[in-house]
């Protein structure tokens, strides 16, 4: 679903930074892997490097058969589809509702509203925010801030979800809720799921496999069991 080949990248400046060096990964249909380094290692570069919010330097990105490093514009736009994302501080429109939130992606597209609720609401009931359409982002909890971040994420039918540092912000209880509704996801959806973390926990409990990396390489890579047990 996801190939990098020999993806590299070099922020420029007066000090210039290599943060990722010829990586190359092979992320298969519905599994989810997990990308695991220190802070500074180049996770969060790797992760956007998938939809182009970093390009690479140079090296290819193929995600569904399509090379990601050849698009812009209108193509891009029309591939990100394809690509949802979650984020550590969740994102969202202090200004608007839950459900406006959810459905920001999709007015932006041009759809018409009887077409987003259609799409919506079973997805906001899949989050368990049935009841919390007419709320505003401080008006829930991080988890529940959360959930609409992943709603708002699968609203245009992806087939690839990067969760980027997804459960930094929370607790460890509601770390877990959000673990289980990506792996719930992952399973009913048939998502492929790539996320990037600083701990090890998140890592062991959902992923399939996993890549070690440091100053801008995979040092190990494997399924987690293999990774992290100890001989
Ligand atoms: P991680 O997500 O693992 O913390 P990052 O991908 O954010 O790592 O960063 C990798 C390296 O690239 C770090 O040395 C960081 O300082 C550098 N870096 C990240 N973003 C930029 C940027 N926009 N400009 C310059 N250097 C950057
Ligand atoms: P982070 O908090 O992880 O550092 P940023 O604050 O830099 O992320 O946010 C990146 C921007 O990209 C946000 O404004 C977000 O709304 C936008 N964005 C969200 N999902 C996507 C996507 N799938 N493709 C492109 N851009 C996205």
């Amino acid at each position: 679903m996801i190939e990098l080949t020999h993806i590299s990248k070099v922020y420029d400046g007066p000090n210039k930074v290599t943060a990722l060096k010829d990586i190359s990964l092979s992320i298969k249909e519905g599994e989810i892997f997990g990308v695991i380094g220190q802070s500074g290692a180049g996770k969060s570069t790797l992760i956007r490097c998938i939809n182009m919010l970093e390009r690479p330097t140079s090296g290819s990105v193929l995600v569904d058969g399509v090379e990601m490093t050849k698009l812009d514009g209108n193509a891009l736009r029309e591939q990100r589809k394809n690509i949802g994302m979650i984020f550590q501080h969740f994102n969202l429109l202090s200004s608007r509702t839950v459900y406006e939130n959810v459905a920001f992606p999709l007015e932006l597209q041009g759809m018409s509203k009887d077409e987003i609720r259609q799409r919506i609401l079973p997805i906001l009931d899949i989050v368990k925010l049935s009841d919390r359409l007419d709320n505003y982002p401080s008006q829930l909890s991080g988890g529940q801030k959360q959930r609409v971040g992943i709603a708002r994420a699968l609203a245009s039918n992806p087939k690839v979800l990067l969760c980027d540092e997804a459960t930094s912000a929370l607790d460890p209880q509601t770390t877990k809720s959000i673990l289980e509704l990506l792996k719930d996801i992952n399973e009913k959806l048939k998502l492929t799921i790539v996320l990037i973390t600083h701990e090890m926990q998140v890592i062991k409990e959902i992923c399939d496999r996993v890549a070690v990396i440091e100053g801008g390489i995979i040092i190990e890579e494997g399924p987690v069991l293999d990774v992290f047990t100890a001989p």
